[in-house]
């Protein structure tokens, strides 16, 4: 057990060396800390101590990465990635062959599952994620990076919030088998393990890692050729346009924006909606939704017009 607790400070002070200001660990992981820590007179570093080692924050147990705050209710930044780590490596050139997309997507996943990055920092007996979806899908889902449940399965959002994302998808009058998924990420970004093998927590993936995966997702873009991408949630946005690209996500969301020629709209993750399940939330999500309905021509119903609005 102090193995895992000298393990935890070193990762937290690597982090911090590499610019990551603070960390998120589900409550069951920060309980299960304290009462290590308890055990062997020793302090969980709740608040980053002697300014060491970022911070951790509790979060719950959906939450893949840090997410934004509410819309309309003032948001708040969340840090910002540093600039492209000098130690990690330059990010891969991805050619696929000639084809048609079944052919194409088979070689990428092959080169993904096979890259040496991506397979030294997935967790041993964990799997590297690319998307999953129609290849002639109008619509590419893109978020941030796999959590627990991702990194097990090999698929993105199979989760709580890719729970909620497909009923999202399905409230746009789609099927999650119309549209595609992707990650900025191909592997959950690690934290300390505990001897018994247990990640505590997730933290957001650094500048680095981002710059490093999206190759991946370009190619899938390519692939795919969507018309609109939708950005959900900050990393996303920060994978795709640049770390210093916006100061918080309130200030560009519900926005288009424009990336390898297509549309993105840029919107919340579903965790958001998973820690704040108010009205007010959904709807600030669903109205970015109805734009990128409208924009796709389909079809809006007066009941979906008014999906969450408050009576
Ligand atoms: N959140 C993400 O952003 N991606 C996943 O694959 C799962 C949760």
């Amino acid at each position: 057990m102090r193995a895992a607790l000298n393990a935890l400070t070193d990762e937290l002070k690597r982090l911090k060396a590499s610019g990551v200001k603070s960390v998120v660990v589900t409550e069951e992981s920060m309980a299960a800390l304290h009462k290590v820590a308890k055990a062997q007179g020793q302090r969980v570093p709740a608040s980053g101590p002697d300014n060491k080692a970022p911070s951790l924050s509790v979060k719950s147990q959906e939450s893949p990465v840090r997410h934004e705050p509410p819309s309309s209710p003032k948001p708040t930044a969340k840090p910002i990635a540093p600039a492209v780590e000098s130690n990690f490596p330059p990010p891969p050139k991805v050619v696929l062959p000639a084809g048609d997309k079944q052919t194409r997507w088979n070689a990428l996943l092959q080169l993904v599952l096979n890259d040496p990055v991506c397979k030294a920092h997935v967790r041993p007996g964990k799997k590297v994620v690319l998307g999953v979806g129609n290849l002639d899908a109008r619509i590419f889902f893109c978020g941030e990076a796999p959590g627990a449940e991702e990194e097990e399965q090999g698929e993105p959002f199979v989760g709580p919030a890719g729970q909620l994302l497909t009923r999202m998808i399905l409230g746009m009058g789609l099927k999650r088998s119309d549209i595609y998924i992707g990650n900025i990420m191909n592997w959950r970004p690690e934290m300390p393990v505990a001897p018994g093998g247990t990640q505590y927590g997730n933290r957001p993936p650094t500048a680095g890692e981002m710059a490093y995966c999206l190759p991946y997702l370009k190619a899938q873009i390519e692939v795919v050729n969507p018309e609109i991408i939708v950005a959900l949630g900050s990393t996303a946005v920060q994978g795709l346009f640049g770390a210093g690209s916006f100061k918080t996500l309130g200030e560009i969301r519900s926005q288009w924006k424009l990336f390898a020629e297509k549309p993105v709209m840029v919107t919340y993750h579903p965790s958001y909606i998973l820690r704040n399940p108010t009205n007010r939330s959904k709807r600030a999500i669903w109205e970015d939704l109805l734009k990128v309905m409208e924009r796709a021509s389909l079809p809006i119903t007066d009941k979906q017009q008014n999906f969450f609005l408050e009576k």
